[in-house]
């Protein structure tokens, strides 16, 4: 089973280990160290990322974080946790910081104040056999992907409104994020998306652990 932790300093960290754990992973809370450790892959909540920016240096999470993150440790990120893993802020705080992996700009509370929250069925590129249709996606003063470097993979975009074609979901590499809260009902298929790669890793590490003398 590979075990996945749920960052948990701040936000919904709850419907994430339900979630994790009906995948049929081990899901754990993080917020010490030492579990930074003990986890094959992270899981970001949404919430407030200029609050869990703050939690996550005072409990002193940052610099394991960021070395876990470094040695291609997956991750997926929701809403702030989005925010959390993007190496750009287009309007953050002056001393709000990210952890980053992912080349993307993220503007926060893109979608303006007056429409807080809404829902919308979009398109996704799914990867996951199995996995298909459209997502009903959940938005709470959500960010959006203003720039998406050449390496980011877009998973799905705004299919209507004012923002139509906006960037909503993305991967790199290891690192997963959506603007919208997949943990939110009972669809699970987004977070199979990233069982998958946290899977996938696994087995790409365990070859490499036994056969070291290959590429
Ligand atoms: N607006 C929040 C932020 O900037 C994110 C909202 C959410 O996670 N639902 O962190």
């Amino acid at each position: 089973k590979p075990r996945i932790g749920v960052l948990a300093v701040q936000g919904d960290v709850r419907e994430h280990l339900a979630a994790l754990t009906a995948l049929g992973a081990d899901a754990v809370t993080v917020r010490r160290p030492a579990e930074v450790e003990a986890i094959d892959a992270l899981v970001i909540p949404g919430g407030e990322s200029t609050v869990m920016d703050k939690l996550v240096r005072a409990f002193e999470l940052r610099e394991p974080l960021l070395r876990r993150l470094a040695d291609g440790m997956p991750a997926y990120g929701s809403c702030a946790g989005m925010i959390m893993l993007a190496d750009r802020i287009a309007d953050g705080r002056p001393d709000q910081q990210t952890l980053g992996g992912l080349d993307i700009t993220v503007r926060r509370n893109a979608f303006g104040r007056q429409v807080d929250s809404f829902e919308q069925d979009l398109d996704y590129a799914w990867s996951t056999p199995g996995n298909t249709g459209t997502v009903h996606a959940v938005f709470i003063r959500a960010p959006w992907v203003e720039e998406a470097g050449p390496d980011v993979q877009v998973l799905a975009r705004v299919s209507e409104g004012q923002a139509a074609g906006r960037i909503v979901a993305v991967r790199q590499g290891n690192l997963m994020a959506t603007s919208f809260h997949p943990e939110v009902g009972a669809d699970r298929r987004i977070h199979a998306e990233f069982v998958s790669i946290v899977r996938e890793h696994r087995l790409q590490q365990s070859g490499a652990r036994q056969s070291p003398e290959r590429e």
